[in-house]
């Protein structure tokens, strides 16, 4: 097992690792930016080192002083967390050139998954159902051919897409080159590539995904599935385990798909398979994170898995050693992201947060980077915590989640516990056929 390990992320997940490697006897190294000395993470770990500016280039995701504290440090393995340079294959190869272990699957399997265009192809050659699409395309007039075949509504989609961004529905052939330039623009200056690739817009569906881990002899444990339908921008705001509503004969094909998918590729570590799930029942592939999720923490309140510890005894070679039998699947866990930011606006904020109570009782987790005082910065994302509830009914669940937003206190800045207590009175939500349209759906009644 490591000794040492350096986490290159902040905020609450940063926070979340270090836990786990206190947990598991492992000395911890933080790297942090210059807005982020006073941060949680930074003086929670054992060691810290300033690798460089606020602007997340010149810090967090500035690979040549990430390396450098991992050096100087003696850390054997690196924990990128989610978003940054977790699903950049160029810094998992550098990783291992300098003799540190990348903790997540090797660099062409990233690259290979995070390829949305390959992704999607190397899905079909394993015979897992792909939502109907095309491959990259080279111009306005190729999309405006494949989605008269295709047929509207299309999206136009990053090949390289993240966080919900690079993505355009095109409702008519009058749209599509407007979508397609809006698309490629925000593409390139979100992820530096503006390859676009087309799929059919599925609606209503649900935005159902599933939770794989997997070790180096190739055993793949499948730790269960998750709703993330309520989404606003493409980008998710609650997640509940397991997926309510969904048939049990659907999980089974659902869980057969994702190993098929996993095998695919030999994968290795944490990792998840988003799908597109229809009202007939049908699923279809979207993407792969190959990484861990925001919301990897319901499935770990259901199943009783700890999955960031996992993910650093496989990158340690470690085989998994626990049955399917020992993987729990009692109960219900509803997460809420708690953002800093204007309940029904959505106008970011940032600043000091003058009083802080989190809630707390059998159940309750708040995983978050925050504190009183604490002065959240405005150059990073805007998720202050996650919020996250366990219970043994799903009914039981939205109850306690009711509760503890109602005792949530964030005084000094935005955040939007009221919005999600808006989310838990509705009927869509309460009865679990919530789709993704959903947030579209409520926020009309909010400008009205
Ligand atoms: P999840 O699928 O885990 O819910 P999200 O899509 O919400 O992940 O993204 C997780 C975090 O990573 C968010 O903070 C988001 O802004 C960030 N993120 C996601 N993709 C990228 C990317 N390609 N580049 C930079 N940040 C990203
Ligand atoms: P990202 O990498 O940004 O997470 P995804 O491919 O996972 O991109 O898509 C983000 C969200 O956009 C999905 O969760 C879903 O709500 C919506 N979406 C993506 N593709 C489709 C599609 N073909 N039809 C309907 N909704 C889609
Ligand atoms: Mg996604």
């Amino acid at each position: 097992m490591f000794s040492k390990i350096l986490i290159a992320n902040r905020g609450e997940i940063a926070v979340r690792i270090i836990r786990a490697c206190k947990e598991m006897g492992i000395t911890t190294v933080a790297v942090y930016s210059e807005a982020d000395a006073q941060a949680l993470h930074t003086n929670m770990a054992d060691e810290s080192y300033c690798i460089g500016a606020a602007a997340v280039r010149d810090s967090y995701l500035n690979m040549d002083a990430i390396l450098c504290a991992a050096k100087n440090s003696q850390a054997q393995a690196i924990h990128p967390g989610y978003g940054l340079l977790s699903e950049n294959p160029e810094f998992a190869q550098r990783c291992q050139e300098n003799g540190i272990v990348f903790i997540g699957p090797d660099a062409q399997t990233i690259s290979r998954m995070g390829d949305k265009d390959a992704a999607r192809r190397a899905m079909i050659d394993a015979g897992v159902p792909v939502v109907e699409g095309t491959d990259l395309l080279s111009s306005a007039e190729e999309a405006r051919i494949s989605a008269e075949k295709i047929g509207y509504p299309v999206l136009l989609k990053a090949r390289s897409g993240g966080g919900g961004r690079g993505i355009r529905p095109v409702y008519d052939a009058d749209g599509i080159q407007s979508a397609f330039e809006a698309a490629k623009a925000e593409a390139i200056s979100a992820f530096g590539d503006g390859e676009l690739y087309m799929e059919k817009f599925l609606k209503p569906a649900k935005h159902i995904e599933v939770q794989i881990l997997c070790d180096r002899e190739g055993n793949v444990a499948v730790l269960g599935d998750r709703d993330c339908s309520v989404q606003r921008r493409n980008q998710k705001l609650i997640e509940e385990a397991p997926a309510p509503t969904l048939e049990e004969s659907v999980r089974q094909e659902l869980y057969k798909a994702s190993v098929a998918a996993a095998k695919a590729v030999q994968y290795e570590g944490a990792g998840t398979i988003e799908y597109l799930l229809c009202p007939d029942g049908t699923f279809r592939f979207m993407e792969m994170n190959t990484r861990l999720q925001v919301e990897h923490s319901v499935t770990e309140m259901v199943c009783g898995i700890d999955i960031v510890k996992w993910q650093i005894r496989i990158a340690a070679g470690l085989p998994i050693s626990f049955s399917e039998s020992e993987i729990g699947r009692i109960g219900h866990a509803i997460e809420c992201r708690i953002c800093a930011e204007h309940p029904f606006t959505f106008m970011p904020g940032a600043g000091e947060i003058k009083i802080l109570h989190v809630p707390g009782g059998m159940g309750v987790r708040f995983d978050s980077a925050i504190y009183q005082n604490y002065i959240v910065p405005p150059c990073y994302d805007s998720m202050l915590g996650k919020l996250i509830v366990y219970s043994r009914t799903r009914e039981e669940a939205i109850r306690k989640m009711r509760s503890a937003l109602s005792e949530l206190v964030v005084d000094g800045i935005w955040q939007n516990s009221e919005l999600h207590m808006e989310i838990l009175s509705q009927d869509a939500f309460l009865d679990g056929t919530y789709s993704t349209d959903f947030m579209n759906d409520l926020t009309k009644n909010f400008k009205s």
